[in-house]
Formats: structure tokens, sequence, C-alpha cells
């Protein structure tokens, strides 16, 4: 329980990687705040379970960031993790998407930093969290906002490094690979029919065909990063892209 008296935000964290990182930094003893959006009903178990308050903000709007950071001020770890993708050739590429896509994806990271950093300058200890990609590393064709927002965040995390570096807070990125999220398990079932596939060639074939281990990443995987990257032996772990994709961006 070494994080007990530490507040943690977690942006995007009402499903998937971010709701992961919330359970295992709660299980550290944190005050947790969850962001994101989903039934108002599940939202309110998960806060129960976490003992968790929740803000419903949109990041991709500056003034809601602005009111959700007033409201959960004093922030000890901030997790900027929310994230979208669009997937389309660039010249077709929908402006709105893409204009979606850097706002949710690299410049909410922004926003919320700014406005946290005070705080953690004041307490001398901080730790900001990124949730990048493999895709912060390495390109694939039709994901242009996503790998220009996710190479941006890699690139703000190593100046908010530099920048805080004798300030007690450290700044990194994980950068996962495919993560066995429903946001991946149910393109399972329509896949498999469109293509023709078992579901072990869906898994191996097509959603596992950059992974080495042809493995998913599992969110209590990053969770258990996450909580490494706030322990005091991290402390000099600053401005790292931290991989977990199996090995996809050795290659
Ligand atoms: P997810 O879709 O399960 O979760 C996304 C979260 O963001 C949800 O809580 C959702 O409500 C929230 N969200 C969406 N739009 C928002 C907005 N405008 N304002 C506030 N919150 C919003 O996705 P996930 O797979 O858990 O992904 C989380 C992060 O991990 C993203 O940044 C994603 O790019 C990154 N990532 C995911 C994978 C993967 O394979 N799943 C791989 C690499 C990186």
């Amino acid at each position: 329980m070494f994080l007990k008296g530490k507040r943690a935000l977690i942006t995007g964290s009402t499903s998937g990687i971010g709701l992961a990182i919330a359970r295992a930094l709660h299980a550290e003893g944190a005050e947790v705040v969850l962001n994101g959006f989903g039934d108002a009903d599940e939202i309110a178990a998960l806060c129960d379970e976490l003992g968790a308050k929740h803000s419903g903000a949109d990041l991709t709007n500056v003034g809601q960031i602005e009111a959700m950071m007033a409201e959960h001020a004093a922030v000890d770890i901030l997790v900027n993790n929310a994230g979208m993708q669009h997937v389309s050739p660039v010249e077709d590429f929908p402006v709105d998407k893409w204009d979606k896509i850097i706002a949710l994806n690299l410049t909410a990271a922004f926003h919320t930093s700014r406005l946290a950093i005070p705080h953690m300058k004041q307490q001398g200890w901080g730790r900001i969290i990124n949730t990048a990609s493999a895709h912060s590393l390495t390109a694939s064709p039709f994901k242009s906002a996503y790998v220009a927002a996710k190479h941006g965040i890699a690139g703000l995390t190593k100046t908010l490094a530099l920048e805080l570096a004798q300030d007690g807070v450290t700044t990194n990125c994980i950068s996962p690979g495919y993560v066995w999220t429903p946001l991946v398990e149910n393109q399972i079932p329509d896949t498999m029919k469109a293509r023709g596939m078992t579901r072990e060639q869906v898994m191996n074939d097509v959603l596992l065909a950059k992974q080495p281990t042809k493995k998913f990443v599992q969110p209590a995987e990053l969770g258990a990063l996450a909580v490494f990257l706030c322990r005091d032996e991290a402390q000099n772990v600053n401005g790292a892209n931290w991989s977990m994709d199996g090995g996809w961006t050795a290659e």
C-alpha cells in the first residue's frame, strides 16, 4: 500500500487499459479519480468497487478538461490514457476525425499535464504516465492521425521529463502492442465471418500478425508497469518509452 495518501487521475479509465491501471493503483492504496464514458450504472459500480470519484469530462474539449482539473485538483499521479482510433487512407481521412484524434490522444495530455504540474512541483513528487503505443515508435498504413498523435505524445513525454527532472516528478510513456481489451475481443466474431477464418486464425494471422510472442498484452500487465513507475525504485526512470508489445518494435 505504498501509494496511500496519493491521488491518481487516470483518463479513459471506464474500460480497458485505463481501468486496469486504476485497479492496480487502487490496490496499492491510491485514491483514484476515474474519467471516461459509459453506462451510468456500470460507472457507479466501478466507483463503489474502487472508492473512486468519476469525471465524465470530454477530453477533446479544453473547457471540460479545465473544469475536471479544477474539481479534482492536487493530483499526484496523472495517467494520460484516453484514446481513440480511426482507420482510413490519408486522402480520405475525415478532417473531423483527424482533429478529434489529435485532440484526445495528444493535446488532452498537454492540458492535463500543465494543470497538474504546479501541485506536483510544490509537493516535490509526482508521476506522469502516458499511454502511448507501439505506434509511437513505428507506423502502420491507414492510421495517420493515430500514429502522428502517438509519436507526438512520446515527444511530449521526453520534453516534460527534462523540464521536471529536478522536481521529483518523472514522466514516462508505456507503449503496448495489441492488448486484450473488450475493444479487441469484440472484433473477433465479425472478422471470423468476413474472412472465413477460425478464432485462432483471426487471433494469430490478423490481430497478432506483428506481435512475435503471438500473445495479447493483458491490461493487468500494464497496471503492474504503472505501479512500478510510481515506486521510489523507479525515480530514475524518466523520459522512457517502455514497450510492452511482445517484441513488435524489436524487428
Ligand atoms: P478502450 O476503448 O477500452 O478505452 C478508452 C477509454 O477512453 C474509455 O474509458 C472511454 O470512455 C474513454 N474515452 C473515449 N473518448 C473519450 C473522450 N473524448 N474523453 C474522455 N474519455 C474518453 O481502449 P483501450 O484499448 O483501453 O485504450 C486505452 C489507451 O491505450 C488508448 O490511448 C489507446 O490508444 C492505447 N492503446 C491501446 C491498445 C490496444 O490494443 N487496446 C494498444 C496500444 C495502445
